[in-house]
C-alpha cells in the first residue's frame, strides 16, 4: 500500500490525486483496482504468533479499514489515522486515550451538540472537568486555561451558528500551557482546510458527513502527528472496539475519491444560496464565513480553500415562521445530518441541537440550517423561493 506522505510533504501529490490513490494501491493478489472488502473477522497464522501481514484480528486492523486510514492521514498530511465506528466513538476514544480523570477541557460554546452531552453526560461522572468558552474571543480561551487543562477541543466551521475560530492562534494558546489543540474537521473537510499545517495535535471527523458524502454510512476519524499519542490511539481503539466494519469502511473510502470535486460543486451551490437568502425579505440574517460581514471571514479566507456548503439564517417571525420554512421545502429533504451530495434543511432547536437547551450552548430558535447538496443549483434556488414566500 502506499505510505501517507509526511506531514506536509512537498513531494506529497496533489489532493484529489492522494484522496484516489494514498492507501489504495491495486491489490497485490488480484491487481482489483477497488481495494477489496476483507469481510473477515481472523486472519490464519502460517505459525504461532505470526500473523502474515500483520492482521490478526479485525477490531484490532483489517486491510479495508488500513486503506481508509491511510487515505485520510494522506488528505489531513498526518502521520496516522485512525477510522471509528462514528464520529461520537472518534471523540470517545481520544478522551480515554489523552484525557485522565481530573484533567480539565476546553468546549466551544456552540459545540456540536452530541459532543457537549459526551463530556457532559458521560465523561464529567467518570471525573473529567470542562468550561465552555467562544473560541473567537482569544482572550475569554486564554483565561479559561487552568493548570489541569489538557485539551482545547475547537470546532471551525461551528455546527450550527458557523463561527470561525483562528486554529494558528488557538494552537499557540494551547501549545504554551502544555495543552493540546483537536479540531473537529468535520464542516470543513480535509479538502477546505487541514488543521495540523496550522499547527493543531489533532483532527477529529465525523467521516458520516462531507468525507462519506453519501448519507449512506456512519464512521468517524482522528489524524495524528505525534507517534506517543498514535500509539495510544492504537491501544485504545483496539481495547474500546468502536471501529468500523470493513463494508463502512469501503463505502467511506469510495467516498473520500470523490471529496475534492464533491466540495467544489457544495461550495458553488451554497455561495448561489446565500445569494439568494442575503436579498430576501424573510430572512433575517444569513450566518456564512464566505460573507464579507461575517466575523470570522477574513480568518477564514485565511485557513479555508472556500467557505464550505453548510448555511445557517434565521426568519422574520421566529420560531413559527422558521418551522413553516422547515416543513415546505420539497427538494431541501428535512432531516438531520449534513455534508451527502442531497440537500438537507433542519430546524437545530428542535432537532440535532435539542440536547443543548437550556445550556450555554442553546441555539436561537428561528434558526434554519441548510447542508447544500450538489444538485442543479436553479432547482435549489427554486425550493427555497417557494418555501420562503
Ligand atoms: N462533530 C460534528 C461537527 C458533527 O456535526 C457530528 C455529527 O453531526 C459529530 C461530530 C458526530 O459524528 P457521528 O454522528 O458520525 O457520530
Amino acid at each position: 500500500m502506499t505510505p501517507a506522505p509526511g506531514p506536509h510533504d512537498p513531494q506529497s501529490p496533489g489532493f484529489a490525486t492522494r484522496a484516489i490513490h494514498a492507501g489504495q494501491d491495486p491489490d497485490p493478489l488480484t491487481g482489483a483496482v477497488a481495494v477489496p472488502i476483507y469481510q473477515t473477522s481472523t486472519f490464519a497464522q502460517d505459525e504461532v504468533g505470526q500473523p502474515r501481514a500483520g492482521y490478526d484480528y479485525s477490531r484490532a486492523g483489517n486491510p479495508t479499514r488500513t486503506a481508509l486510514e491511510q487515505a485520510l492521514a494522506a488528505l489531513e498530511g498526518g502521520r496516522s489515522g485512525f477510522a471509528f465506528a462514528s464520529g461520537m466513538a472518534a471523540a470517545d476514544t481520544y478522551i480515554r486515550a489523552a484525557l485522565r480523570p481530573g484533567d480539565h477541557l476546553i468546549l466551544p460554546d456552540d459545540a456540536y451538540g452530541g459532543t457537549f452531552r459526551l463530556v457532559d453526560k458521560i465523561c464529567v461522572p467518570w471525573g473529567l472537568t470542562y468550561s465552555t468558552v467562544s473560541l473567537g474571543d482569544l482572550a475569554a480561551v486564554r483565561a479559561a486555561i487552568r493548570p489541569t487543562t489538557k485539551v482545547i477541543w475547537c470546532e471551525t466551521p461551528t455546527n450550527p451558528l458557523l463561527g470561525i475560530a483562528d486554529i494558528a492562534a488557538l494552537a499557540e494558546i494551547a501549545h504554551a500551557s502544555g495543552a493540546k489543540l483537536l479540531v473537529d474537521n468535520t464542516f470543513a473537510s480535509p479538502y477546505l482546510q487541514q488543521p495540523l499545517a496550522l499547527g493543531a495535535d489533532v483532527v477529529l471527523h465525523s467521516t458520516t458527513k462531507y468525507v462519506g458524502g453519501h448519507s449512506d454510512v456512519i464512521g468517524g476519524a482522528l489524524i495524528v502527528d505525534d507517534p506517543e499519542l498514535a500509539e495510544a490511539l492504537a491501544f485504545h481503539s483496539k481495547s474500546m472496539g468502536a471501529v468500523p466494519g470493513p463494508v463502512d469502511a469501503w463505502l467511506t473510502l469510495r467516498g473520500v475519491k470523490t471529496l475534492a470535486v464533491r466540495m467544489d460543486r457544495h461550495c458553488d451551490n451554497a455561495e448561489r444560496v446565500v445569494e439568494l437568502l442575503v436579498g430576501h425579505p424573510r430572512v433575517a440574517r444569513v450566518y456564512y464565513p464566505g460573507l464579507p460581514a461575517h466575523p470570522g471571514h477574513a480568518i477564514a479566507a485565511r485557513q479555508m480553500r472556500r467557505s464550505g456548503g453548510m448555511v445557517s439564517f434565521s426568519v422574520v417571525g421566529g420560531q413559527e415562521e422558521a418551522l413553516k420554512v422547515c416543513r415546505r421545502t420539497q427538494l431541501f429533504t428535512l432531516g438531520e445530518s449534513l455534508g451527502g451530495v442531497e440537500s438537507l434543511i433542519e430546524h437545530p432547536g428542535l432537532m440535532t441541537h435539542a440536547s443543548v437547551a437550556g445550556s450555554a450552548l442553546q441555539v436561537p430558535d428561528d434558526l434554519i440550517r441548510l447542508s447544500v447538496g450538489i444538485e442543479d443549483a436553479d432547482d435549489l434556488l427554486a425550493d427555497l423561493r417557494d418555501a420562503l414566500d
